[in-house]
């Protein structure tokens, strides 16, 4: 059976091409893998990054995506679901990983051009990022990881550090696969371009755990296709944000009326955002109060995630003793 692991970034407030593009398949895999799926709230990578860190606001970031992917469906009890600074052996493996990985290795990674390009002075932790992200992946053995098309290049390179491992001390760790989520469909912005992503303004994103009545703010001003100048103007909805958004969330009967109202102008585009409400709604609305239920009762959400980093530590202080031991220190 396949062993699945993925790294989620602890900022808080997921939104929908989080949701779509990996939270609703990290569900789907834990109803097929059971405790072979393992999910990481990955709390020490955050602090790499200080344009995007704040201690002040990293362990409730945390809390609430723990919160955030519970509500959306991860059960604790089917999949092991933990916070990474809660297993001390992610950042000693780093450490064994750190010795073996050529600095022109990390320097030419994209992410870490991209990040430090904006920054004044670079810390090594940036630098050392997929190096950690390698040991997160590998202290499990897992051989299969959903990621966003950004960590291709990382998981590459975690094939690269488990290779040179193997080939220095002595074969111990898969080269694992990564797999595309869907992000790679880019559901686009509020804006219309690219992909959602949060580093474009929280404008442009539409938040799973948002109210709704923000969402609907939001949704009001949106772009739709630019044929439509007029109520009597025929569009396209695959020309339209709004209707790339619906066929996220619309049943059936909801995107005949949108295709063919939209194509024959019999309906207009508020009528159209309002139905798109209305679909975002039965699929929100649930998750919203599951998540202030959770929230309401925060030590069952601490619990879970103890009981968690038990069942990870259970594979990782097997595998770190034997990396431990293939390294050469003394028992
Ligand atoms: Fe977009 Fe809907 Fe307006 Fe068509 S009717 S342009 S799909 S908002």
């Amino acid at each position: 059976m396949p062993r699945v692991f993925s790294g989620i970034q602890p900022t808080g407030d997921p939104h929908i091409g989080n949701y779509f593009g990996a939270m609703k398949n990290y569900v789907k895999l834990g109803d097929q893998l059971g405790k072979n799926s393992i999910y990481c709230v990955v709390d020490l990578h955050a602090p790499t990054n200080p344009s995007a860190y704040d201690p002040k606001f990293l362990a409730q970031r945390t809390f609430e995506m723990a919160v955030a992917n519970m509500a959306a469906g991860l059960d604790p009890e089917k999949v092991i679901f933990f916070v990474q600074s809660h297993v001390p052996e992610h950042t000693q493996l780093a450490w064994l990983f750190t010795v073996i990985t050529p600095v022109g290795e990390l320097e030419r990674m994209t992410q870490y051009k991209d990040k430090a390009g904006k920054l004044e002075s670079t810390p090594a932790g940036l630098l050392m990022y997929p190096v950690l992200q390698a040991a997160d992946i590998l202290l499990y053995k897992a051989d299969t990881v959903p990621v966003g098309e950004d960590q291709v290049q990382h998981i590459e390179l975690t094939r690269e550090i488990a290779r040179k491992f193997n080939h220095a001390f002595g074969d111990m760790f898969p080269e694992p696969k990564a797999v595309l989520e869907k992000d790679a469909l880019r559901i686009p912005g509020l804006d219309g371009s690219g992909k959602m992503s949060k580093s474009k303004g929280e404008a442009t994103t539409i938040g799973i755990l948002e109210p709704l009545d923000s969402i609907w703010q939001k949704l009001r001003v949106a772009p739709t296709d630019p044929a439509r100048v007029r109520r009597t103007d025929p569009g396209d909805p695959d020309k339209c944000l709004i209707g790339d958004y619906h066929k996220l969330f619309s049943d059936l009967p909801t995107l005949e009326t949108v295709y063919t109202g939209c194509r024959t102008a019999g309906i207009g585009c508020v009528d159209c955002k309002k139905l798109l409400l209305g679909s975002m709604t039965q699929e929100l609305a649930p998750i919203q109060e599951r998540a202030a239920a959770l929230r309401a009762d925060p030590d069952f959400v601490r619990d879970a995630l103890v009981q968690g980093a038990k069942e990870a530590r259970a594979i990782a202080q097997p595998v770190f003793e034997e990396a431990r031991e293939k390294v050469g220190f003394l028992k």
